[in-house]
């Protein structure tokens, strides 16, 4: 496969930008990122002209695929050849947020940003603002972006950062627990349940293998929160409007957060982020409240455009049947795959969500512990190696999960499958 424009455009880029990239899992694909020319319904073209199935679809957003349908293309030109913004109000913003609020039963009120980590920060501010505490109970292996108040490690006794630059303080707020650990989260309560503002978790935890919920444990969380005066925040910034359909995957567990972050899906393609949530909380944002919140960018119109067909796409046709039905087809197709040719992997994943992880026992992962005990050198000879040589994309690190779209085809499923048969 030719790459020599890909090579030297790492090269240039190397000369200009830290690692080459502009966002740290980029630089993963080995020996160096190719570089993408175009996208092409359910593919990507590289700067070399190479041709790929892409499953990783711009890491999440892109639920219609690359081909947006006319009505999705057209808001987004209109807008964009109005003078793209104004940093004032107008009533494409007001158009999505009612119907996000039409949709998601736990969101009365709506602010949109720019990004699933302003989402997430914002989130986090506001659940301090409104409880008046400071502390927030994480999930090992959840992936809230890339924020101060998240980016810690360790668990509940004893945190760190896990990045130069976010001070010991931040850390000391927060308190991260194994995912599906009732008993680890009951024992965090104990000890600093007067203090804890919101415990922030993915439904199904998605920059970490797919690690499935286990049945209640949703439930629990919004007790125990409940009972303690702490906030529930539902981080769906991969799981909202794809897990679940419209009603995102809260909707599939049944459970009501106090507050949901958005992202990805929710902007069509373009920068995006929103916190939902019970009204009398979200008021708390300035102007109406003390909890201070701004954006420049802000409700941009092209990415609510965007946004806005994309989910009234989603609603008037067969989208969610389309990518469910496709997952389903991939998830059981590698499930048979794996069980003759690497019964020690597991196969996760729900709606358009799939992966493959190199478990070395075949049991479905239950928290980080597990999916960080897989054989991560295995996975990388097998997919940057023979799945990128069959020209089959996938995402760039063991950990993060692949999506599928609506410009994804039968026949993608089936070149997909026998890459894998091959490469594994
Ligand atoms: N939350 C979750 C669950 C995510 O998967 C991500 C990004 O992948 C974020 C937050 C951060 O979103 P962004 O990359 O748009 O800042």
């Amino acid at each position: 496969m030719n790459d020599d424009n890909s090579r030297e455009l790492y090269d240039r880029a190397l000369s200009v930008m830290p690692g080459g990239v502009n966002s740290a899992v980029r630089a993963a694909i080995e020996p160096y990122p190719f570089f993408v020319q175009k996208g092409d319904g359910g593919h990507i073209i590289d700067a070399d002209g190479n041709r790929y199935i892409d499953w990783v679809m711009g890491l999440g957003p892109l639920m219609l695929g690359h081909d947006l349908p006319q009505p999705v293309k057209s808001s987004i030109q209109q807008k964009a050849s109005e003078g793209p913004m104004y940093g004032m109000p107008t009533e494409i913003e007001v158009d999505l947020a009612e119907f996000v609020v039409r949709h998601v039963p736990s969101v009365e009120k709506i602010r949109f940003v720019n990004s699933g980590t302003e989402a997430t920060t914002s989130a986090v501010r506001l659940a301090r603002g409104y409880t008046g505490r400071n502390k927030i109970v994480i999930n090992q292996g959840g992936y809230h972006g890339a924020q101060e108040s998240t980016l810690v490690e360790g668990d509940a006794e004893n945190t760190a950062p896990s990045s130069a630059g976010v001070p010991q303080a931040f850390a000391e707020h927060t308190l991260p627990v194994p995912f599906n650990d009732e008993e680890a989260v009951r024992k965090v309560f104990e000890k600093h349940g007067d203090d804890i503002a919101a415990v922030m978790t993915e439904p199904i935890l998605g920059n970490y293998g797919i690690v499935h919920p286990t049945d209640g444990y949703h439930d629990f969380l919004r007790e125990i929160t409940e009972d303690h005066g702490s906030l529930l925040i539902f981080d769906e910034v991969i799981t909202g409007f794809r897990v679940g359909g419209l009603g995102c995957a809260q909707s599939e567990f049944g459970v009501t957060p106090d507050l949901t972050t958005f992202g990805k899906i929710i902007g069509g393609g373009f920068p995006v982020g929103a916190i939902g949530g019970k009204a009398e909380i979200i008021e708390q944002f300035a102007p109406s409240g003390p909890v201070f919140q701004a954006g420049t960018f802000s409700g941009h119109p092209v990415t609510m455009a965007a946004g806005l067909e994309t989910l009234k796409f989603a609603a008037e046709n067969d989208v969610y049947d389309h990518i469910d039905g496709l997952g389903d087809r991939l998830r059981s197709g590698l499930s048979d795959i794996v069980a003759e040719q690497a019964p020690e992997y597991t196969v996760a994943g729900t709606a358009g969500m799939f992966k493959v992880i190199f478990t070395r026992d075949g049991e479905a992962p239950q928290n980080a512990a597990d999916v960080k005990n897989a054989e991560t050198d295995r996975w990388r000879r097998v997919f940057w190696g023979q799945m990128k040589d069959q020209g089959i994309v996938l995402s760039q690190n063991q950990f993060e999960c692949q999506f599928v779209s609506y410009n994804h085809t039968d026949e993608d499923v089936e070149e997909t499958l026998e890459a894998y048969k091959e490469a594994l």
